[in-house]
């Protein structure tokens, strides 16, 4: 058994917007629906993650349709796999792999409020990646220095920061974020708050890609972190987990 399985409480899941795709029951339905590479799939279940959780089962399917999504669900339920999965499923081949000169750039952005959950946002990307050559990197004043060298940078596919390590990068002009795809703000209450929302405009406002996408997890949502949020999103669905008592 995992002693790390999510507690096996009854999910309530509530979902509001526009054509929201049906979840997922198991996590092998990804393979017909979305094409999810096999890799992915038998990481998953060389990880112990046999069933989704209930945010998984909607998010994913949200995520890998490209859809933005504001997605809420207690601490403990794995917000972090219902992000991770698509993200990593959507960009295909890592850019280390790929024939062109990687002149690309990163692709995805994870952004989380302290240094330690990027650190376990990290690790659980690690697990997903294991056996292919993913340049993943848990950004810190020692990576940001190797920025300097083009070749470097430009053969990044996931960057996990803070706001403000990745606001300092951005600022001296050693990081371009014009090509991400996919910007996660994890425990996004606290991102949105007064705190760091300063920093957070300016990392999304540097991602100008058009065709990004934006997702927002956290355990709880205030009023006025979801406003912020909704305003950030494009046609967003927004999916709600309660934990029901039994
Ligand atoms: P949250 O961000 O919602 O607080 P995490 O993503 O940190 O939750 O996940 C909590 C724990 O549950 C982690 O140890 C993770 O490895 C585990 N976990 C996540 N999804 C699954 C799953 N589908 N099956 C088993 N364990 C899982
Ligand atoms: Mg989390």
């Amino acid at each position: 058994s995992n002693d790390n399985a999510p507690e096996k409480k009854r999910q309530r899941v509530t979902t509001k917007g526009s054509d929201v795709p049906p979840p997922i029951v198991s996590f092998n339905d990804l393979q017909e629906r979305f094409n999810l590479p096999k890799r992915l799939l038998s990481n998953l279940s060389s990880n112990n993650y046999v069933n989704p959780t209930g945010i998984q089962a909607h998010a994913v399917p949200i995520l890998l349709e490209g859809r933005d999504l504001a997605a809420i669900s207690p601490t403990g339920t794995g917000k972090t796999l219902s992000y991770l999965l698509p993200v990593m499923s959507s960009l295909g081949v890592p850019m280390s792999n790929s024939k062109h000169d990687g002149s690309d750039g990163v692709r995805a952005v994870i952004l989380a409020p302290t240094r330690e959950l990027a650190h376990q946002i990290h690790n659980e990307c690690l697990k997903l990646a294991e056996g292919r050559k993913w340049r993943i990197v848990l950004f810190s004043k020692a990576t940001a220095a190797t920025l300097a060298v083009k070749s470097v940078r430009d053969k990044i596919d996931i960057i996990i920061s803070t706001p403000l390590r990745l606001v300092a990068s951005l600022q001296d002009g050693k990081l371009v974020l014009n090509n991400v795809r996919h910007l996660v703000l994890d425990e996004a209450d606290r991102l949105l708050d007064s705190e760091f929302i300063s920093q957070t405009e300016e990392v999304i406002a540097a991602c100008t890609h058009p065709e990004l996408q934006k997702c927002v997890f956290s355990a709880t949502l205030p009023a006025g972190a979801e406003k912020i949020a909704m305003s950030l999103l494009m046609d967003p669905i927004r999916v709600v987990v309660g934990l029901k008592d039994t």
